[in-house]
């Protein structure tokens, strides 16, 4: 029979705008596919309460982050709001080659440069608020960021969703049930496309025989 062990990992990227969703679907979609990696990204950005140092964030200095990246320790790296983020090369690489697939919470630049990096491996789904109304009810919600900080996620959010063409997916996430359900139909749809499972040649070669 077949073995996953051959089988190559999906790189699911998730992108949204802030307050588009991400998080909450994120968190719903590794409860339900508990095999599914997080990639943990690392930050300049000052941890908010309840963070915790590598399960949310890897939290480092300005000169940290830039050390890092000069040893080339990140798959891909960005600006966002003044402070530095970037995807850890190594646990990625480590999973990929396990035949693990891995969840990225990262914005578009991100997203393009990992999908230069792995051609192939990486899968784009980009969520979209059903308002902008609705955007600004989400990051309100959020109650953890001061007015200036609200105002400047908002230019962030339009800049963020006029990137939206360079998905794969693009989900308007009005519900939250129906978007996470859509999200695992589009990791189960990867989970088998053909190039992602080399092993199926010889599987049907053996099924002719
Ligand atoms: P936050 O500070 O609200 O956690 O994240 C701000 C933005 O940075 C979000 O859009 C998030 O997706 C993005 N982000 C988080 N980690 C990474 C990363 O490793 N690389 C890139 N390019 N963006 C990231």
């Amino acid at each position: 029979m077949s073995s996953d062990v051959t089988r190559r990992g999906v790189c699911l990227v998730l992108s949204a705008a802030p307050g588009g969703g991400k998080t909450s679907v994120s968190r719903a979609l590794r409860e339900s596919e508990p095999d599914l990696t997080l990639s943990v990204s690392a930050t300049t950005r000052l941890p908010r309460p309840g963070e915790q140092e590598g399960v949310h964030y890897f939290f480092r200095t300005p000169e940290a982050f830039a050390a890092e990246v000069a040893a080339g320790d990140f798959l891909e790296h960005a600006s966002f709001l003044d402070r530095r983020y970037g995807t850890p090369r190594a646990p990625v690489e480590a999973a990929l080659a396990t035949g693990r697939d891995v969840l990225f919470d990262i914005e578009w630049q991100g997203y393009r440069q990992l999908k230069a990096a792995l051609p192939g491996d990486v899968v784009g789904l980009f969520l979209l608020p059903p308002s902008l109304a609705e955007l600004e009810r989400r990051l309100r919600g959020r109650g953890q960021d001061a007015e200036e900080e609200i105002g400047r996620r908002m230019a962030v959010a339009r800049d963020e969703m006029r990137h939206w063409a360079e998905f794969d997916h693009v989900l308007v996430n009005e519900d939250f049930t129906a978007t996470v359900a859509a999200v695992r139909a589009v990791l189960h749809a990867a989970r088998s496309a053909r190039q992602r499972q080399p092993w199926l040649a010889a599987f049907v070669a053996d099924l002719l025989r």
